[in-house]
């Protein structure tokens, strides 16, 4: 039963998909279906999104509002506060998944060793670009090494100052 198992696994992206569609703005069945085969490149059944849509709805997750478009009614879903929140908890989920499966590609802070998720501070020392998680880090390296570090000795800046 593989091919079950794959399309389990299809309409489970699908229905991943579906919610970041309604994340970004309400949208119709019909909008869905199109979104979805514009991004992703081929078509979702119907059979998953419809179903879903009305399974989001019985849980409070999405409402609908219906518009006419000619002779047609159009039930247009957006998310609520809760559906909102149910994605943002999801998308985090996600992102750390994700994070976790680049992390032998990510950037190492040059002196404590620490992983930069992102960003990190960069600073060109003897002609080296070098990545630190931070500015403090970047002048122990240079100290450590006897480099000139050419920031202001205000470091204690604010720290026990007379008033
Ligand atoms: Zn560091």
């Amino acid at each position: 039963m593989g091919d079950e198992n794959l399309n389990d696994l299809i309409s489970d992206f699908a229905r991943f998909y579906i919610l970041t569609i309604l994340y970004e703005a309400p949208a119709h069945g019909y909008s869905i279906l199109r979104k979805f085969k514009a991004r992703v490149g081929r078509t979702i059944s119907p059979g998953i999104v419809y179903p879903f849509l009305q399974k989001l709805e019985e849980r409070g997750l999405i409402t609908h509002h219906v518009t006419s478009v000619g002779e047609k009614e159009r039930k247009v879903y957006a998310l609520t506060d809760e559906g909102r929140e149910l994605c943002n908890r999801l998308f985090k989920r996600f992102a750390r998944l994700v994070a976790t499966a680049i992390e032998p590609s990510l950037d190492v802070c040059a002196n404590c060793g620490c992983k930069l998720y992102e960003g990190g501070y960069t600073e060109v020392i003897g002609g080296v670009k070098m990545t630190f998680c931070c500015i403090h880090c970047a002048q122990s390296y240079k100290r450590e090494r006897g480099m000139r570090h050419d920031a202001p000795t205000s470091s204690m800046n604010g720290v026990g100052g007379a008033k």
